[in-house]
């Protein structure tokens, strides 16, 4: 009699196909380039595969909509935002950026301490909270203003705020704990959603902060404007104006994931 020695599918076995499967929906929509779809990819195996359902609703809530809102105006979105990096396909470092201490915090959690799942949410809060800020303040203009200091800056630049871009943070990082608890995250109970909204908050006023000081911004003296791009739209080459020369966005983002991580997970605790 021959014998069927098969073994169990893992978490990571069905996390790699399911992953898989949704990176190249989002290659072919161009919402992701190819180094965006292999790091898409690498995340969501090591979010499903630590975390099961759980981790894969809070990966896909914040996937889902992000890519959703930044497909919404685009046209317009593209003429506001002449002075930001990166606005076209994702690229594996943004995809990195955002959800790269997720997926670290979620296999933490298997490995080291189950706690760290509501750290793994408390991450993804801060990204969504961010892009729901980007993406939704510029739709509904309004003249941000920076963070700090208050004065008035070009729309989608890093540090600036709105009130509909700061209601849409608050929103986004609320949205993300709900699903966190609807689906059982962690200990699943009002005490984690709690502290994955205020990790989100905090993850995106960190984002915001860093984006008005320590995030490079560069000068275009053609067109005389503050720009985070190099070089310039115009063609010419732009010179240091403000911030660390190494500290651009994807960096910005990633520290905001960081504190999103380490709020939700000392809350919860
Ligand atoms: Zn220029």
């Amino acid at each position: 009699m021959s014998q069927l020695n098969l073994a169990p599918l893992s978490n990571f076995d069905i996390g790699f196909v399911a992953a898989a499967v949704i990176a190249i929906v989002a290659f072919r929509a161009r919402s992701l380039d190819f180094g965006g779809a292999l790091a898409a990819c690498v995340v969501g195996t090591a979010t499903y595969g630590a975390l099961g359902l759980p981790g894969a609703a809070v990966l896909l809530a914040f996937f889902v909509t992000s890519l959703g809102l930044s497909r919404v105006g685009k046209a317009r979105k593209r003429k506001l935002l002449v002075d930001v990096d990166k606005t076209g396909a994702r690229d594996g470092a943004q995809v990195l950026a955002n959800g790269g201490i997720a997926a670290l915090c979620a296999l933490g959690a298997l490995w080291i301490d189950a706690r760290l799942a509501v750290a793994c949410a408390g991450a993804f809060a801060a990204a969504t909270a961010d892009t729901w800020g980007t993406e939704i303040g510029t739709l509904v203009r309004g003249k941000p203003r920076s963070i700090l200091g208050l004065r008035p800056i070009a729309t989608g630049l890093s540090g600036g705020i709105t009130i509909a871009g700061t209601l849409a943070e608050i929103v986004g990082a609320c949205f993300i704990a709900a699903v966190a608890m609807t689906a059982h995250l962690g200990a699943g109970n009002f005490r984690v959603a709690s502290a994955v909204a205020i990790g989100g908050i905090a993850g995106a006023l960190a984002d915001s902060i860093l984006g008005a000081s320590v995030q490079s911004l560069r000068w275009c003296g053609q067109c005389e404007r503050a720009t985070e791009r190099e070089p310039h739209l115009c063609g010419a080459n732009t010179t240091p104006l403000r911030g660390v020369a190494w500290f651009g966005n994807d960096a910005v983002n990633a520290s905001a994931t960081i504190v999103g991580a380490f709020v939700a997970f000392a809350l919860a605790r």
